[in-house]
């Protein structure tokens, strides 16, 4: 196999300032449109999982604190749900336009609170939580026409609970469909990531939105549980792991809440041997390096057909080793910090299960800081189907390639999951793309391409990905009843 350059780069550091950056030493609960003490009284350090400094206190809403922002929130609805569409619209393109203004602070944030490069807070997460905004503003006035010109009716009181993968794009994701329809939302941030959402909670300020209209409780589990059983909630929208999707469904039985669930994936991303073998590469490292891995729809299951397997697998591990791993705050990296200690845990014992099962590992060398949480891109081969590797999602940098010979065997391994987020194919025939496409359980699927999003777009899942979409006319529906 020839590599085309074997030029190595040296880069000088190029760390971004995060000296424009002014945060509170502490942020209280961000209800009826202001901030106040928790009512209990706790307060919990977030912190930089790249330092592991703390960052900033913030508090843990109890169910007082929960009460409080459901009566907050259903005192506002009635109002916000009445004002015309066109209004509600003005205050979304306002925050739209506020997160762009702030947006270089955001991305900072972003990164030192959760690990990820700035060059990907900088140039996707923000960026898209924008355009989330800018989409749904647009929709506001156009309701019905994203439901077959039926005649529609916001819910109510909305509760939201996000995972610490994609902070504010997540709450993005999560409020901007929300508000359009003429809910009024409370949003629980993860407890590794709060900091961007209560940024957002001064933006709703900036933007004067009504009090009340957005509210968004830190804390851990228990928030998100006592959120889930409050009284006067009439949809509950989860993204996070499939164990606490369940548990929410199984509280939610029997009663007239709605819910959504974007959870876990395994999904796979297949290489066929007609494709542009070197645009292939640069897709898979983009579909399982960024972010580190913690995507739900991570191309974490490489599935390369037999003839080119060699080929693929030597090509991406040439690219893998030059991945540069460290400071998420240096424009060069590409990969950065693993969110949490827990997070790192999980990844760790995943990948020693791989070992002890018989798969091989590769992991790339490098100089990794002494502080803070790291894993190094990893590469498993020699995986079986039953594998722990193959069937579980890691949540990390780490892929396990699995071989296939024909389109039928790609597409049934493909969908030999109990997941269905997402799907990559990789190949130069477009009949063959759209034909494997229809025939995957994925609720997206990239064509010679990978992660790529858009607010225009519908994303979710099949299987124990969950259900409900979000993104785009059919991210509407879930918010909305059709009256007649
Ligand atoms: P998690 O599901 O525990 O947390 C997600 C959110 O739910 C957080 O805001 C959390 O505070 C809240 N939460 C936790 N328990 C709750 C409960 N009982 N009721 C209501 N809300 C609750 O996820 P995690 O523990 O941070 O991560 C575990 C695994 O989940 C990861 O390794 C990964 O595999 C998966 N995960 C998937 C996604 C995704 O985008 N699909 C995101 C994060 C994590
Ligand atoms: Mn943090």
């Amino acid at each position: 196999m020839s590599i085309r350059t074997s030029v190595v780069w040296d880069y000088a550091p190029a760390p971004e300032s995060a000296d424009h950056v002014r945060l509170r030493d502490r942020y209280g609960l961000f209800i009826d449109g202001d901030f106040r003490d928790p009512v209990a009284g706790t307060y919990e350090p977030t912190i930089n999982p790249a330092t592991e400094e703390p960052i900033a206190e913030v508090a843990y809403a109890g169910p007082d604190d929960v009460s409080a922002a459901v009566e907050a929130a259903y005192a506002a609805q009635p109002k916000w749900g009445a004002l015309p569409g066109l209004e509600r619209g003005k205050y979304l393109y306002r925050i739209a336009r506020l997160i762009q203004e702030r947006a270089r602070e955001l991305a900072v944030v972003e990164t030192i609170d959760g690990g990820k490069p700035l060059r990907e807070s900088r140039d996707v997460d923000i960026p898209l939580a924008a355009s989330h905004f800018f989409h749904y503003a647009g929709w506001a006035d156009k309701l019905r026409y994203g439901v077959n010109a039926r005649e529609v009716a916001p819910l109510g009181v909305v509760g939201q609970i996000v995972p610490w993968n994609f902070p504010l794009l997540m709450a993005a994701w999560k409020l901007a469909p929300a508000l359009a329809c003429g809910n009024v939302a409370i949003l629980k941030p993860a407890e590794t990531t709060p900091l961007t959402a209560l940024l957002l909670a001064e933006i709703c300020q900036e933007a004067e939105l009504p009090p009340g209209v957005v509210s968004i409780l830190t804390g851990n589990g228990d928030t998100g549980s006592a959120l889930v059983r409050s009284n006067k909630i009439k949809k509950i929208a989860f993204t996070g792991s499939t164990a606490v999707g369940r548990e929410i469904q199984a509280a939610l039985a029997g009663t007239d809440v709605r819910l959504t669930l974007e959870l876990g994936g395994k999904s796979a991303n297949i290489v066929f041997e007609d494709a542009a073998l070197d645009q292939a590469v640069e897709g898979i490292v983009n579909g399982i390096f960024f972010n580190q891995g913690h995507v739900c729809c991570a191309g974490s299951r490489l599935l390369i057909q037999e003839s080119v397997r060699d080929e693929v697998i030597a090509k991406l591990w040439q690219r893998m080793r030059r991945l540069r791993v460290g400071d998420p705050l240096d424009k060069n990296t590409d990969v950065g910090a693993i969110n949490s200690a827990e997070q790192l845990s999980r990844i760790e014992a995943l990948v020693v299960a791989g070992e002890e099962e018989g798969a091989t590992r590769q992991s790339i060398e490098c100089e990794l800081p002494e502080r803070g949480y790291w894993f190094a891109p990893t590469l498993f081969t020699d995986v079986s189907p039953a594998h722990r590797i193959a069937v579980e999602e890691i949540f990390g940098p780490v892929v396990s390639v699995l071989t296939f010979r024909t389109q039928a065997e790609a597409i049934e391994k493909a969908n030999n999951s109990r997941y269905g987020l997402a799907a990559g194919i990789w190949t130069d025939k477009g009949a063959k793309a759209f034909e494997v496409a229809s025939a995957l359980q994925a609720g997206v699927v990239w064509q010679n391409t990978y992660n790529h999003f858009d607010p225009t777009a519908a994303f979710g899942g099949y299987k124990e990905s969950g259900f409900g979409r979000e993104g785009g006319p059919a991210g509407l529906r879930p918010y909305l009843e059709v009256v007649r």
